[in-house]
Formats: C-alpha cells, structure tokens, sequence
C-alpha cells in the first residue's frame, strides 16, 4: 500500500479529502481550528514534493443545498495563513469551476472546494459524483478521520477511481497508530472517562468498551439517566426516562464482565440552565425539584482523580458537566489535569470527541496527552471494533 512519506507527489495534482467541519461563530470566524492545523502536514509534504492540493470536505449539516453560514469560503484565509500558500476556491465542488481551477493548478497552489454537503449525491455515496470528484485529481488522500466512519461519495466511493494512486493522510495514519496502540498494546488498567449529554448515541460505544475496559468512569449529563434509573431524585437534571432499562443493562453488564463502573456521588446543582444561575454541591441522588446537575461534585471529583491516577490507559470521550459555562467547568477542568498528570507519569492517554477536545484546547492541556483524535464519532466506532468505510476504500 502506498505510504505518504514514500509517495512522490511532484507534479501530482492531489485531491485530499480533509475534515474541515470547523466551528464557526455568527460572524463566521472558527472558533477552534484543530482539525485545520492537524491537517497542515499532509498539505505541506505534497506541496515540498512539488504537487499541488485540491481541498474537499462538508462542513456542518446543509439541508436542502447551498447555505451562506456553511460554505468553506470562510475558512479560506485561515488556511491560507498556516498553509503558508495561497488559497483559491471553487464555489462549487463539482462541476465548471472546480473543473477549470483544478486544470490550471500549478506545482505549490491550494484550490479549496466549497462544501460537499452542498449536494445530496455526497452523503448518498453517489458513484456519479464521486467520480466527478475523482476527475479533479491524479492522486487521492483521505485524510478525514473524522468522517472514515461514512461511506460517503468523497470518503469511499471515490478511491475506486484511484488504483494504486490512493492513500492516507498524516492525520489518518496518525490516528489509526494511536488508537490500534489502545486497542491492542493495552496496558492495565485501562480506564475510560465518558461524558457528554445523553447516553443514546452512546450505548453501543458504552456496551463495547465494557468487554476491553477495567474502569469505566460515567459523568456529564449522561450520568443522571443512570442515577435516576437506580431510584435517585435527580430534579430537574437531563434524562432520558426510555433508557432506563439500558442503563440498568449497562450496570448488570459491568458487574458480569468484572468492569468497575463508577458514578458520581454528588453533583453541582443549578436553580437554571444559565452561567450565572444559584449554585449548590448536592448528593447526586438527592436533588431537589426545580434544581438540575450541571456538573460532577467534588467527592466525584476526588474519585475519578484517584482511579485515573493509577490507570495505565485512559481513553476520555466527553465533558464532565456543562463546561461551555465557566462556573460549571470545574469538573471538567479537574478531570482533564488529572489525565494530563497521569500521562506525564507514563500513563498512555487518547482523548476523543468534538467537545472533550474543546475541552483540553481550552484548558491549554492538549500538549499533555499523549494523543487528542479529531474524529469522535469514527474513533468511537473503530474501538468498537467498526469497519470504517473510509480506511477500507483504501486497504483494499
Ligand atoms: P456530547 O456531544 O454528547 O458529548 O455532549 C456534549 C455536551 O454535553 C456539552 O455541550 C455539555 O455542555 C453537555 N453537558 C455536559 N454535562 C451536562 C449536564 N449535566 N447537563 C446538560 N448538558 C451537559
């Protein structure tokens, strides 16, 4: 299989899907460019050999074609900054003149296309499109991680037209090292922190993980679901009353499996879903009505410390609480230093999903874990042991 430090790209005109789904705010500046800078060395390596670049990826969730609050022309100076290259974009990926920029690409130049969600035949996996796509370039990467888990027109369909000519991106081989090395060179315990708001979307991760886990440690919204389906009085706190027996399920399927499954003990609690809102440390069975959880307390906080700081593995996926709110941060805050702590004695830690890499970006911590993915759902899916269309398309 070809490899991207052995591939010559000189005079390649290389079609590499990147995941630059970016955060944007109203004023459509990226609040967090990770996923843009972690894709700047497979840029750069084709740009050194003499190739030029043809950038695609979605961006958000376009319903029914083009919308100004979606399109990838915003990004198109942020790029252009760190690629240390100037920048040209299509706007629109397929078609005229995406087809005209791409024939004049010189050796060193970026075309960036607008965003592929823009039409419906990407999510279908259309092999029409794909194939309109796949005309723009001589060689393809996929270096979107965080859409390997779609068999999408521009992650899968279309390395079919690339025999011999298709290969990883740094962020891809990266990330496939990185979570191969939790997956299959563990070193025990391994514990994994899970979080977030809900526990639907989750129960699959959550059920697959117990068979590789020695601790799972459960906090975020996520938490009160399980708490109340254990006859706890959670108030006001999210909860999803449907996956009661789920949850219950989970906890039986720990115990059989020798998993310990910690909940938290107590909770910071909120009179209301606001910043400023009327703040108290609760038991977290014992809220009272009209009062909802907004993060983990400090007794939790002191637990899941101790069990992460004699953890040899740790894979984290998800906010402790509602950290966005810099009064309820503490615990996710807290969670994350111990993790960094804990790596800095040798302890081998993957961190996971959209908002628990927001999380240690935020708290400066990103440098001190061993490795943070750009792509939740598709880690999550890998270490549940997944297909991923997207790697697929091009081992095969
Ligand atoms: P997810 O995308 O499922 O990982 O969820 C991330 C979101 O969960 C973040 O925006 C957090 O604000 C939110 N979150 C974490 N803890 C809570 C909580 N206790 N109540 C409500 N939302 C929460």
């Amino acid at each position: 299989m070809a490899n991207i430090d052995n591939f010559n790209f000189r005079g390649k005109r290389v079609l590499i899907r990147v995941d630059f789904n970016v955060p944007l705010n109203e004023k459509h500046d990226i609040t967090d460019t990770t996923r843009i800078d972690a894709a700047i060395p497979t840029i750069q390596k084709i740009l050194v050999d003499g190739g030029s670049v043809i950038l695609m990826s979605h961006l958000g969730r376009p319903k029914e074609g083009p919308e100004e609050r979606y399109s990838l022309k915003h990004l198109v100076g942020y790029i252009s900054k760190v690629a240390g290259a100037s920048v040209k974009f299509a706007d629109d990926c397929a078609g005229e003149p995406a087809d005209r920029l791409a024939k004049s690409l010189q050796p060193g130049e970026i075309l960036l296309l607008e965003n592929l969600r823009f039409h419906k035949e990407e999510t279908k996996g259309d092999p029409g499109f794909a194939r309109k796509l796949a005309s723009l370039g001589d060689v393809y990467v996929n270096d979107a991680f965080g859409t390997a888990h779609r068999a999408h027109a521009s992650t899968a369909t279309i390395a079919q037209y690339f025999p011999g000519n298709k290969l990883f991106g740094y962020v891809m081989e990266n990330e496939l090292r990185n979570i191969d090395r939790v997956l299959h060179q563990t070193q025990r315990p391994f514990t994994a922190i899970l979080g977030g708001a809900k526990v639907s979307g989750k129960i699959e991760i959550i059920n697959n993980l117990l068979s590789k886990v020695d601790h799972l440690l459960i906090g975020g919204g996520m938490m009160f679901t399980f708490i109340n389906a254990l006859g706890g009085h959670v108030g006001k706190s999210l909860v999803e009353d449907e996956l009661f027996e789920v949850a219950l399920n989970v906890m039986e399927g720990a115990r059989d499996m020798g998993v310990q499954l910690h909940l938290p003990v107590d909770a910071v609690i909120a009179d209301r879903f606001d910043n400023e809102a009327v703040r108290k440390i609760c038991d977290v069975n014992e809220i009272p009505d009209n009062w909802m959880g907004l993060d983990i307390g400090p007794d939790t906080i002191r637990h899941f410390k101790e069990v992460i700081g004699r953890s040899k593995t740790i894979l984290w996926n998800g906010p402790m609480g509602v950290f966005e709110f810099e009064n309820f941060m503490e615990g996710t805050r807290e969670i994350a230093m111990a993790v960094a702590e804990a790596t800095q004695q040798g302890t081998f830690s993957l961190i996971g999903g959209g908002d628990s890499v927001a999380a240690v970006n935020r708290f400066g911590l990103a440098q001190r874990v061993s490795y943070v993915s750009t792509g939740g759902g598709a880690m999550l899916e890998y270490i549940e042991g997944k297909e991923l269309p997207g790697v697929e398309a091009i081992r095969k």
